[in-house]
């Protein structure tokens, strides 16, 4: 099943940069009112900022600091962004499930926001080279005997109360959704608005777990001394990637030298800087 997913997500890789090419052709034809192309840059340069869109409840991707700005991975990642461009940036934050629609709205230039690429995401939006790999993982109160490999688990979660991060793959997973690979069945899918809400009702017994991304999980466990585990299973496979409206290639193009910079030990310094924060 992992193969399977692993395999799922190479193809839909293979299919974004298909897209690429295909778009690429459409700028150099006659399609003289597209806005798009070498323009998305000339666009932010001339307004002078880069809006990120995300959702501040993530750590240490991306979170809430005491100021009330956003600070994480993503803003970390943004702002050299930012600085190559010689801009300043801004951060909107949003529910994770309106992130990719706003983005197509124009609402924001691009969305940083542990986001991980899925075909259903590319059909709406372009991503950038992936800068992280992660996996959904299964966060249960400290005496739970929930236990067992992937198969197992899935189904020692079918029919149970799971709560999720509206939107995400979590949530996906644990609807049963096949191409995520769950083999979960008729679970009672507790939709939360973010992962700290999910930790509220998994302490409280409303939940009997959560399904959520690895470092997200570990941070909920940290904030919840003693009461919370994260088991050791992986249940997917995943990759996270800045993704921004369709056919802007040259805003892409940045985007990727940057992430290309950062990807391996610069992410894991940072992850590991905000995972202490
Ligand atoms: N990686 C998950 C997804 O893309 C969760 C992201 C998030 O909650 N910020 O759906």
């Amino acid at each position: 099943m992992k193969k399977k997913f692993a395999l799922a997500l190479a193809a839909f890789m293979m299919m974004g940069t298909l897209a690429a090419c295909g778009s690429t052709n459409t700028n150099q034809g006659s399609d003289a009112g597209n806005t798009s192309g070498s323009s998305a840059v000339d666009a932010i340069k001339e307004k002078g900022e880069i809006v990120m869109l995300t959702n501040a409840a993530f750590p240490p991707f991306e979170y809430l600091a005491d100021d009330g700005s956003v600070q994480g991975v993503d803003a970390d990642i943004a702002q050299a962004v930012a600085d190559k461009l010689g801009v300043k940036l801004k951060i909107v934050d949003m529910d994770f499930d309106s992130i990719v629609n706003s983005l197509k709205a124009g609402k924001g230039d691009f969305a940083a926001a542990g986001m991980t690429v899925t075909e259903e995401r590319l059909k709406q939006v372009d991503f950038s080279d992936e800068y992280v790999t992660s996996s959904q993982m299964v966060v249960v109160r400290e005496d739970s005997d929930l236990e067992g490999d992937k198969a197992a688990l899935d189904a020692a979660l079918s029919g149970k109360n799971i709560a999720v991060q509206a939107g995400t793959t979590g949530d996906w997973y644990a609807g049963g959704d096949e191409t995520t690979g769950s083999t979960i069945k008729d679970a009672n899918v507790l939709q939360y608005k973010s992962a700290t809400e999910a930790a509220l009702h998994l302490a409280s017994g409303k939940a009997d777990a959560i399904i959520i991304d690895q470092k997200p999980a570990e941070a909920i466990v940290a904030a919840n001394e003693g009461k919370l585990k994260v088991l050791d299973t992986k249940l997917t496979d995943e990759q996270y990637a800045f993704a921004v409206q369709k056919n802007q290639e040259d805003l892409l193009a940045i985007i990727n030298e940057v992430v290309a910079e950062y990807k391996g030990d610069k992410v894991d310094e940072l992850i590991t800087k905000h995972m202490g924060a």
